[in-house]
């Protein structure tokens, strides 16, 4: 077994264009600024955000002498300024049963967020019925079973290969019947076939509606941070088949790419609800900008 005597240290982006926070201060320049650049967009934060960042951060203080903190702080609330907008809660409103479609491609976390929301939102004393749409994958089924047992939560299901929506109208059903407070449903992420998949959602929201006009009241967009710049793609598609209302973001635990939030929010600005920090339960994490910014250009 090895045993390490320190902790191994992750310097930030700074710490590695500028060196320790006690380094002498220096005169931003050209260089320094194309040397920032570039760090953001090995971060992951889209060429055309990390310029921007860039550009802002040379105004009023280009020629002046500057501490590495001074451009750590200053970096940090730029960044800040671009994610804080889109930092907002799930929101909840009093109609029951909220209904929440999942959406996203599959691998991106979708079945795991909703396994955490499911028990965030059962701590917070709502009940909670979660509809395992993705029909056609059993082992998803399975999965999100084992998430339901997990967070207390029931799930339901239907036959392999039986219409999700008709699923969906059944767990509305459920949900109405058990006075649920809230109704997840998973959908199926097979972006292979756009046109089938646009299809499915778009009759699970005809059937829900049926029994509420106002259904879903979320669509959540589940992203994996982990595919970097491909999340921008994901999102341009996903508004293309169904009226995504905020995202959630995956697997930020142990990437080097999480820049790429930054460059969502900065291109799209739809809500980030909450980011994924682990596979664990509890591994959910409200959305908050100032500390996303800190460790991020830290
Ligand atoms: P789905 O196909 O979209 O339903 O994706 P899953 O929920 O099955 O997740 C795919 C994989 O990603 C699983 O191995 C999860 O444990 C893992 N995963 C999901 N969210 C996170 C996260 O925030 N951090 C980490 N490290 N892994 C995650």
């Amino acid at each position: 077994e090895q045993i390490e005597e320190t902790p191994r240290q992750r310097p930030g982006l700074l710490s590695r264009a500028l060196g320790r926070p006690e380094a002498p201060r220096r005169v931003m320049d050209d260089a320094m600024l194309e040397s920032l650049e570039e760090l953001l967009i090995q971060a992951d934060m889209g060429v055309e955000t990390s310029l921007k960042v860039a550009a802002r951060l040379a105004e009023g203080r280009f020629g002046k002498r500057l501490s590495t903190a001074e451009i750590q702080q200053a970096l940090s609330a730029e960044v800040s300024a671009i994610i804080e907008p889109v930092s907002k809660p799930l929101p909840l409103y009093a109609k029951k049963p909220q209904v929440v479609l999942v959406v996203g491609v599959n691998g991106s976390g979708k079945t795991t967020t909703i396994g955490k929301l499911a028990s965030q939102f059962r701590a917070a004393g709502k009940k909670v019925v979660i509809a395992a749409g993705d029909t056609f994958r059993a082992a998803a089924v399975e999965q999100l079973q084992i998430w339901g047992e997990r967070a207390g939560v029931p799930v339901m299901t239907a036959a392999q290969g039986s219409d999700p929506a008709s699923l969906a109208f059944d767990a509305m059903t459920k949900a109405e019947e058990d006075g649920a407070d809230l109704l997840m449903i998973d959908t199926a992420g097979r972006l292979q076939n756009r046109a089938d998949l646009m299809e499915e959602l778009a009759k699970i929201v005809r059937v829900i509606r049926k029994k509420d006009p106002d259904a879903p009241h979320n669509t959540l967009l589940v992203l994996d941070a982990t595919t970097g710049q491909n999340a921008l793609s994901q999102v341009e598609t996903f508004q293309k088949i169904a009226d995504v209302t905020g995202l959630v973001m995956t697997k930020l635990d142990g990437t080097a790419k999480g820049g790429v939030l930054v460059a969502l929010a900065d291109r799209f600005g739809l809500p980030i609800h909450a980011i994924g920090v682990g596979e664990q339960i509890d591994d959910l994490a409200p959305f908050d900008p100032d500390e996303f910014a800190k460790a991020l250009t830290g």
